[in-house]
């Protein structure tokens, strides 16, 4: 009675970086969507005016889905997108992607204090 009521499946296709790695995501989202959109001429009967004022609005017998659309598309957005759920990110020491490489690792780096006492250790042996 006040207006049309729009039900949808919007599907969209992400691009976007992996937040650990900075690998590319190419994935895509599927959201729901349901909206009253009030006929225009109804918004100065009601009493609720606050309510009013943020609501969808047909505009004439045509309706405006973009603003709906996008608040329902960048809800459904991950916060932080990750290649894969369990991505090891990049190595701290040169920046090599874990992923592609698991059993990447270095020698334990030497403080530069100690340098002199491993010269003596090796020394000795
Ligand atoms: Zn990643
Ligand atoms: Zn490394």
């Amino acid at each position: 009675m006040e207006g049309v009521l729009v039900t949808g499946v919007a599907r969209a296709a992400l691009e976007g970086e992996c937040v650990r790695c900075l690998e590319g995501i190419d994935d895509e989202v599927a959201v729901n969507f349901q909206e009253l959109y009030v006929y225009d001429d109804v918004r100065h009967d009601s009493s609720d005016e606050e309510l009013d004022d943020e609501a969808s609005k047909l505009e004439g017998d045509l309706l405006d889905l973009e603003p709906l659309l996008r608040d329902a598309v960048v809800l459904a957005l991950p916060f932080q997108p990750l290649c894969q759920d369990d991505c090891p990110g990049l190595c701290v020491e040169c920046g090599a992607r874990l992923a592609d490489d698991p059993d990447h690792g270095h020698e334990a780096a030497v403080d530069p204090r100690w340098a002199g006492l491993q010269a003596l250790k090796q020394e000795e042996d």
